[in-house]
């Protein structure tokens, strides 16, 4: 608030906005919970997961590209998620913020919002981690495949997979943020509304 002040009385251009990452592994309730937070704090909530359904839903060649590696729990390469992710953003620029949910999930990917932030003269506010243990996740995720329709929630070893990929390639975006001191862990297990507060209070902490 301070920083932002003084940079609108210097003349420095930052607009005002409320972006979180929303993080955690397949499964932690990201989805979930981002619904209910954009409400809350009046955000646009993206979901490169979403986006890329709708795309294969449609039949569009990005759709088609994105598939196959979706469907066996691998991250669809950088080159085409974020190109999808930028041009959602900027056709948001006019709104209170973004609540980012699965972007990004490579380092790679956070030095690409780095440079989108940037250009647009915004800034993150901050990740915010959902904690779940693996057994709970794969449990989570299996029960939802029952009636999601999503072929990656239906194959226990594509749901592995998937937890594997978030450890290998995602979990250092964790680190990525917690070295600016923008990080912070919620518990992920209880009721939807008791962690709808935790993520309630996180969120009002960054405004
Ligand atoms: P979940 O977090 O439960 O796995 P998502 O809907 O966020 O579900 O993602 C589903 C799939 O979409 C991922 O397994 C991956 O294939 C693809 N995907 C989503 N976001 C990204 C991203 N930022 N980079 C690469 N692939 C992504």
């Amino acid at each position: 608030m301070v920083k932002w002040l003084l940079d609108l009385i210097f003349g420095k251009k930052t607009k005002k906005m409320l972006n979180i990452i929303l993080f955690g592994p397949p499964g932690s309730g990201k989805g979930t919970q981002a619904s209910l937070l954009k409400d809350k704090f009046n955000l646009i909530h993206i979901s490169t997961g979403d986006l890329f359904r709708y795309e294969i839903g449609n039949k569009t060649t990005l759709g088609r590209e994105a598939k196959s590696f979706m469907d066996n729990g691998e991250l669809v390469p950088d080159r085409i998620t974020i190109g999808m992710l930028q041009n959602k953003m900027d056709k948001h620029l006019d709104s209170n913020g973004f609540i980012l949910d699965g972007f990004p999930r490579t380092i790679n990917q956070s030095e690409a919002l780095d440079k989108i932030f940037q250009e647009r003269s915004i800034s993150i506010s901050g990740l915010v981690s959902l904690k779940v243990e693996e057994n709970e996740l794969v449990n989570r995720l299996l029960e939802r495949g029952k009636t999601s329709g999503r072929t990656d929630d239906a194959d226990e070893e594509i749901i592995r997979n998937r937890i594997k990929v978030y450890h290998d390639q995602t979990s250092p975006v964790y680190n990525y943020y917690d070295k600016l001191g923008l990080s912070c862990t919620i518990d992920g297990l209880g009721s939807i509304d008791d962690i709808f507060a935790r993520l309630s209070d996180a969120f009002e902490r960054l405004s």
